[in-house]
């Protein structure tokens, strides 16, 4: 038997993944643990799919976790450098019992981490929290699982492609932000016609261009001086796994991620009436409105990849989304999030328009909006104050929507206060039918801070967001 002690930084184990600055809080030891616990949570003999970004400590990081997993007797199954949804594919395809990402995302170039699927779910939260807890003392007897070397890219665009016959040439920049999904954003960009303009499709884990993570503007000005400068139909920009999308529309506009998902939800709905659509709770009004006058069934859902995924399953759903551009279809696809799919699919119902994407947008009902307000509050803090912020406005008999953080609404608009998942912050945001209103719900949700944090209240200066 051998027996392991270890300790974890303490700010790695996230609600969601594995996440920590290389070298500083996330060590190539931590990935051989984190190989072992998983192997024996996966179990002997069992296959699990390894793939890794194109981030300068992946690689170490993925030898570390692959010679831990197969120390306890599972045998790996190494998809190479790709995007997240393709390992997500892969383990679809191979029946994988688990599979493992390497990747910091959209973080700064030196931090990395760890996605984690189990029988095709997100393994996540409580379950993850107490996989790292077992690091403390575990024992195991010495096995040696069995490598393997498959790749999945060829099929997984013919997966993508399937039943998708384009008519139309279409102008499109692609930029991949030297992101580990520009190898396969290249060869979509190539299938779909010969008309694209790619922006940094080499992989190059020092982001020399801009950091790939689009929905921040700031990392989408490249592509947005491209489709104004050559007239291009529109713009795809993926984060550094691919699992999220940013859409830049014909006259250089951002589509915010529940436009987006308005754009697909119209065209599902065309097809199929009650079709169920998930947006997070961060995702404007209009959206559930829209899908339900569609003769749609919207449903909001906890902000966060794996808690929506999670949803999914359980309500059947056919689409789903969030903000930050995670697109999920379930409706003849496999319902993870896939950037790579969803740029595909936003080409071919563009294919079927004889209208720009700028026009469709325009036709969208519209709303008053502040941006994200992030308001630094500590971690314990953050959370009472939601809580207690919730408790008064149940007692006030407010429409309230309590799944994550708080949501409230009026008949003239709504306010959020959510906890940041991977910050030390409140977040807010209000949205409105008028300007005069934007400025209600927003001193409605300064009022509500202020009953029970005054000094966080005075930090939101209301002029300054609208
Ligand atoms: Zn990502």
């Amino acid at each position: 038997m051998i027996d392991k002690k270890h300790l974890f930084n303490k700010t790695i184990i996230r609600s969601y993944d594995i996440r920590g600055i290389y070298n500083k809080t996330l060590f190539d030891l931590d990935a051989k643990i984190i190989g072992n616990l998983f192997g024996l949570k996966v179990g002997k003999n069992q296959n699990v799919n390894i793939a890794y970004d194109g981030r300068l400590s992946s690689e170490s990081l993925k030898n570390k976790l692959v010679e831990g997993l197969l120390e306890v007797g599972v045998n790996v199954t190494e998809i190479g450098l790709s995007p997240t949804p393709l390992l997500y594919f892969s383990c679809i395809k191979n029946k994988a019992a688990g599979g493992v990402m390497i990747t910091g995302s959209h973080n700064p170039k030196h931090h990395n981490g760890f996605k984690f699927v189990f029988n095709n779910m997100p393994f996540y939260g409580d379950d993850l929290i107490k996989l790292s807890e077992k690091a403390k003392g575990f024992s195991f007897k010495r096995n040696r699982g069995k490598k393997f070397k498959q790749c999945f890219k060829d099929e997984y665009i013919n997966r993508i492609f399937k039943g998708i016959n384009l008519k139309n040439k279409h102008r499109i920049a692609w930029d991949a932000g030297n992101g580990v999904a520009g190898e396969l954003m290249s060869k979509i960009a190539k299938k779909i016609n010969n008309q694209n303009f790619l922006l940094f499709e080499n992989v190059d884990g020092n982001f020399p261009n801009h950091h790939p993570d689009p929905s921040n503007p700031k990392n989408l000005k490249d592509c947005i001086n491209l489709i104004i400068q050559e007239k291009l139909d529109l713009g795809i920009a993926f984060d550094g796994d691919g699992d999220r999308i940013g859409v830049i529309d014909d006259k250089g506009r951002v589509l915010s991620g529940d436009q987006l998902l308005l754009l697909f939800s119209y065209e599902i709905l065309k097809k199929k009436k009650g079709a169920k659509i998930i947006g997070d709770v961060k995702c404007s009004q209009i959206l559930f409105d829209e899908i339900k006058k569609k003769f749609g069934i919207p449903i909001m859902s906890q902000t966060g990849h794996s808690h929506v995924k999670v949803n999914i399953k359980k309500n059947k759903a056919d689409l789903a989304g969030e903000m930050s551009g995670h697109i999920f279809f379930n409706l003849n696809y496999y319902g993870f999030d896939d950037a790579l799919y969803s740029s595909v699919k936003l080409v071919e119902l563009l294919d079927k328009q004889s209208k720009k994407l700028s026009e469709i947008v325009d036709q969208f009902p519209k709303a008053f909006n502040t941006p994200e307000i992030r308001l630094e509050c500590n971690d314990l803090k953050k959370f009472e104050i939601i809580n207690k912020v919730t408790f008064n406005q149940k007692r006030k008999n407010q429409e309230v929507i309590d799944i994550d953080g708080i949501r409230v609404s009026s008949k003239n608009g709504w306010w959020l206060l959510r906890a940041s998942n991977t910050q030390a912050e409140l977040v807010l945001r209000c949205e409105a039918n008028s300007f005069e209103n934007l400025k209600k719900e927003l001193s409605l949700v300064k009022e509500a801070i202020f009953e029970v944090d005054s000094e966080l209240s005075d930090k939101i200066l209301v002029e300054n967001y609208i």
